[in-house]
């Protein structure tokens, strides 16, 4: 069974689809099968994937909804991973589920079909906690929480792990905190070496050793259709997420 991660944080913009898309790419590259899953309305991930999204007649949406299977929806990028993908349709799933029979546990009874197939399955949260993140929570085994080094970071964080929490205690008993990935580090302001540094002391060895650093090429590689890591593997910013998936890698020996 795959081992799967949600990639999460209420707060929009620091870094989840851009970490999500080119971790599936660069696992995909150390030759492991791997499942990305869009759970963003905004489909981010289905484009940075390459995927034109309002072409789409099936996304996770039917998913969820019990409208289709995730193996006919699921698709074979040219990064070398599968993807579930989402577009604006998803929004309208938020207020569906709520009627449903298993609201929270939808997405988890999906991908048990497919998860025998895949190393790892990766889920790419919307920017915050809402059922859509819960059922992406009741389906992982771990978090694994972006940030950017910045001030209200460390505020946000504190509600994260409040639902880490409750949905560990109501819903999915094995539910754990994977890492924190810090992402857009710029070394040349000091508050982002504070953060960090608090970062450390509290969360120790849960945060990732590798710094994603502030790279253009990891926001222009979406309008190219490919992770950084595919389509330009030298920038800076690719390897940092090569580094960051060896070390993710690593703790699943
Ligand atoms: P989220 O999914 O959390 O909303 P994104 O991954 O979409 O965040 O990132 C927000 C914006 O910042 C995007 O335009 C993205 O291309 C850009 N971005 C993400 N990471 C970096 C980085 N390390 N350096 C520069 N730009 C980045
Ligand atoms: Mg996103």
């Amino acid at each position: 069974m795959a081992r799967i991660l949600a990639v999460a944080n209420q707060k929009g913009g620091v870094g989840k689809t851009t970490t999500s898309v080119n971790l599936a790419a660069g696992m995909a590259q150390s030759g492991r099968r791997v499942l990305l899953v869009d759970l963003d309305p905004q489909g981010n991930a289905t484009t940075g994937s390459g995927v034109n999204k309002s072409k789409l007649e099936r996304t996770v949406y039917h998913v969820l909804l019990g409208l289709a299977d995730a193996s006919n929806i699921r698709m074979r990028v040219e990064s070398g991973y599968d993807l579930i993908p989402a577009n604006r349709e998803l929004a309208g799933a938020e207020v569906e589920l709520v009627d449903l029979p298993n609201r929270e546990g939808r997405l988890r009874a999906a991908l048990e079909r497919v998860g025998s197939e895949y190393d790892f399955i990766l889920i790419d949260c919307p920017p915050s906690l809402s059922l859509l993140t819960v059922n992406a929570f009741a389906a992982a085994d771990q978090v694994l929480i972006p940030m950017q080094c910045e001030y209200y970071a460390l505020e946000g964080l504190s509600d994260l792990v409040g639902t880490i929490k409750r949905v560990r205690a109501n819903l999915n008993p094995r539910l754990e905190i994977a890492g924190l990935v810090r992402t857009m580090f710029d070394p040349r302001n000091t508050l982002a070496h504070h953060v960090s540094q608090q970062l450390e002391q509290h969360f120790g060895d849960k945060v990732y050793r590798t710094l994603v650093p502030r790279n253009v090429r990891l926001a222009e590689a979406p309008s190219y259709g490919a992770p950084a890591v595919v389509w330009d593997k030298a920038s800076k910013g690719a390897q940092a997420y090569v580094a960051l998936t060896e070390e993710i890698l690593k703790g699943y020996p």
